[in-house]
């Protein structure tokens, strides 16, 4: 995907604070942090999202959480974070391209807004 915001991040087209990358996923800090802790965690390949997902995305929607909880657990707040999937415009989904968010890093409430 050409004009896609995410992947031209993951290709170092637009730059990124990077935090973790591997042959399948790529890690960098939201521009626009909602906690101490808020990092995006994106499969390479380009998707939209968990709406248009199929059963051969499973293993990498799992990777990318499993990305995110070695983030957390290197971060050291492995006891206090969540990962929360966007899906739609009216969840907020802005960036129609997968991502996990990861938060942490301060007290979270429950329910979600
Ligand atoms: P969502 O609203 O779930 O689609 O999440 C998109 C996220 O991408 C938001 O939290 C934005 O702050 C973040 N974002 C948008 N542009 C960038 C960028 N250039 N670098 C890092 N994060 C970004
Ligand atoms: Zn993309």
């Amino acid at each position: 995907m050409n004009d896609c915001l995410f992947c031209k991040i993951v290709r170092g087209e637009i730059p990124s604070k990077k935090v973790h990358e591997d042959e399948h996923t790529y890690a960098f800090e939201d521009i626009d942090p909602k906690a101490p802790t808020h990092v995006l965690v994106v499969p390479k390949r380009h998707f939209r999202g968990l709406k248009e997902a199929q059963e051969s995305d499973a293993e990498i929607i799992g990777r990318c959480h499993l990305v995110a909880a070695k983030i957390a657990r290197d971060r050291r707040i492995e006891n206090s974070y969540r990962t929360v999937l966007n899906v739609g415009p009216g969840s907020g989904q802005s960036v129609f391209h997968l991502h996990v968010h990861l938060l942490g890093g301060r007290d979270l409430q429950w329910p979600p807004g």
